[in-house]
């Protein structure tokens, strides 16, 4: 059973996962909490007459409302993802287990709130993953489809709607295959802007590796 974190990351990079399982890092950093918290409140964050300076938005204050204003005309299931019937709702499945952020009914989908920066279009990989992993579990435990999950970027007031394609699920099944799989390091990324922002950069020796190959250029 591997956690819905653990297949997020090996998605990332599965090199990372096996630096996270090494240390047994899975608590999340302190920032990150605050931020996931904004999934929670949009109303008060919509609302002109409440103050956004001291919140963790990333957008200036009218762009981060106009930002929700248009998620709430645009998603079908704005009101849910508003006020959700079930919050931080442990989900357990055939092959993972973890937590969702919120759980929406009739139909149910799954959201999961990612404290970044959201892509041009669609999800991130992992993201796409995690959300995979939850409406998978979530389906499990209720014996029905689960068609659809959310990925939400609260500190720029985005969300988005994922369905579960078959490439989707392609690509959760081959990142749980990784999980499942490493029991030593994996290859190193190459040249790949993952690392930079990699807390294991140093361990791995990407960090040592760009610098000395930098330096060998400029010679
Ligand atoms: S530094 Fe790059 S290759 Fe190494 S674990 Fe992190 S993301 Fe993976």
């Amino acid at each position: 059973m591997e956690a819905f974190t653990d297949l997020a990351t090996a998605a990332f990079c599965p090199r990372k996962l096996y630096y996270r399982r090494k240390h047994d890092d899975a608590t999340p950093p302190d920032d990150v909490a605050a931020t996931r918290n904004l999934a929670f409140r949009y109303s008060s964050l919509l609302n002109a007459e409440s103050s956004l300076d001291a919140e963790p938005v990333v957008p200036e204050p009218s762009a981060y409302r106009e930002a929700l204003r248009r998620q709430r005309q645009r998603l079908d299931r704005w009101p849910d993802l508003v006020d959700p019937p079930s919050t931080r709702v442990f989900l357990s499945g055939k092959d993972a287990h973890g937590i969702a952020h919120k759980v929406l009914e009739s139909p149910p989908a799954p959201a999961i709130v990612s404290t970044g920066k959201p892509p041009e279009n669609g999800v991130w990989k992992p993201h796409s993953v995690r959300a995979t992993a939850a409406a998978k579990a979530l389906s499990w435990e209720r014996q029905q489809p689960v068609e659809t999950a959310y990925v939400e970027y609260p500190a720029f007031g985005d969300i988005r709607k994922v369905r579960m394609t078959t490439r989707r699920k392609a690509t959760y099944r081959k990142a749980l295959n990784t999980a499942e799989s490493i029991d030593g390091p994996p290859p190193r990324l190459k040249n790949d802007n993952r690392c930079q922002t990699c807390e294991y950069a140093d361990e791995c020796g990407t960090r040592t590796r760009s610098l000395r190959s930098r330096l060998s250029r400029s010679r």
